[in-house]
């Protein structure tokens, strides 16, 4: 009778920002599980590091062995070996709420191969590469009273793009969350950055904060990677002008034109990313903007759990020399309307400032801590 009971084993990625490549079931607790990845519009620039997938049926207290393979990828135009590798562990949840870094596995470099053990609590669990942030979490976001909310253009697919507008003092401080899909830690910081600004009026002292909270919804939708749905990488780019195949850009920098054609200045931009290993601030290419990107970067170092695994640097004016649809935001916006805008990274991996893997929670508070030090900065 116990085997009626015990249908085998699946895995499945049809839900919000579910996603992977090729299943295979090796044994019924064995599972080959390639990423699917994503590619650019020319086909390059493979990253392969969002994976994010439910399994059923399984048995509660028999250990599971989970290959993830297919990692090795591209970036900037350089092979590299992938953006899974053993100090980036997989989260796991049994109700979607509460995730706990999967820290029994191996990590084989001849593939590579990272093979997750897992022994679940319950016949169903969710396996991610990072803690999900997905479109029900905006939405229980945007459900906050106290910010101004404009609809400043749609994705390729149609789905809204949010322009998010808390207090109206004479400085400006823009945010932006989540460029890039797969860096769901930007989300989390700015679900607890948003949440600082409408609960504490001393933030909002002399400040308009413009946020754009989530700029890549058709990538978190379908657990893309870092290139709209046409395969546009939405963190360079800023240097060319199509919003039929970019209209996610279009919509950001036709809002940051309206802003500044209004009459309006920006003080500070910041987009906020997520790395594997690296820590940074990036500030804005020249040499204008060095005092305050100084003190900026004082200020988060010391009372934040921002951990630099670099000293603060400058960026240089595109990603790629010689080559269009290569600057990234911050290069883009300072050749256009000359704005201090920075660029930060914040790794996934093992934190020292935290002494442990970043949780969801050190996201959160990391978000309030991030405008506490641009408010003071500004003020
Ligand atoms: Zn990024």
């Amino acid at each position: 009778m116990l085997a009626l009971l015990l249908a085998a084993a699946t895995v499945s990625t049809d839900f919000d920002g579910g996603n992977l490549g090729r299943i295979e079931r090796l044994s019924p607790t064995h599972f080959r599980l390639a990423l699917k990845g994503q590619k650019d519009q020319d086909g390059r620039n493979r990253q392969a590091n969002w994976y994010y997938f439910r399994v059923d049926n399984a048995t509660p207290g028999t250990e599971m062995r989970l290959d993830l393979v297919d990692l090795p990828g591209e970036y900037n135009y350089k092979p590299n070996r992938g953006a899974v590798t053993r100090d980036t562990p997989a989260v796991l949840s049994h109700d979607r709420k509460t995730w706990r870094h999967i820290t029994a596995f191996e990590y084989d470099t001849s593939g590579p191969t990272m093979t997750l053990k897992v022994t679940p609590e319950r016949s169903t669990f969710w396996v991610a590469h990072t803690p999900p942030y997905t479109n029900e979490h905006l939405e229980a976001l945007r459900k906050q009273p106290g910010k101004h909310e404009a609809v400043i253009g749609k994705t390729v697919q149609g789905r809204p793009l949010y322009l998010w507008t808390i207090g109206d003092g004479p400085k400006t401080a823009w945010l932006m969350f989540r460029q890039h899909a797969w860096e769901s830690g930007s989300s989390w910081a700015g679900d607890g950055a948003v949440r600082a600004l409408l609960a504490d009026a001393s933030l909002r002292q002399g400040i308009t904060w413009k946020i754009f909270p989530l700029c890549d919804p058709d990538g978190v939708t379908h657990g893309g990677v870092r290139f709209n749905v046409n395969g546009y990488d939405l963190n360079r780019n800023w240097d060319v002008s199509d919003p039929a195949k970019m209209p996610e850009i279009a919509a950001q920098r036709g809002a940051i034109d309206t802003w500044i054609s209004s009459g309006r200045t920006i003080d500070f931009f910041l987009s906020l990313h997520n790395t594997e290993t690296g820590e940074y601030l990036e500030g804005p290419p020249g040499t204008a903007h060095q005092e305050f990107a100084t003190r900026l970067f004082g200020l988060l170092k010391a009372g934040t759990t921002f951990a630099p695994t670099r000293e603060l640097f400058f960026a240089e004016t595109t990603t790629t020399a010689g080559m269009k649809g290569r600057m990234n935001v911050v290069q883009g916006l300072h050749a256009r309307h000359r704005i201090p805008a920075f660029l930060m990274e914040q790794r996934i991996s093992h934190n020292p400032k935290l002494g442990r893997l970043p949780a969801i929670e050190d996201r959160v508070r990391f978000g309030k801590e991030l405008v506490e030090a641009i408010a003071k900065a500004l003020q």
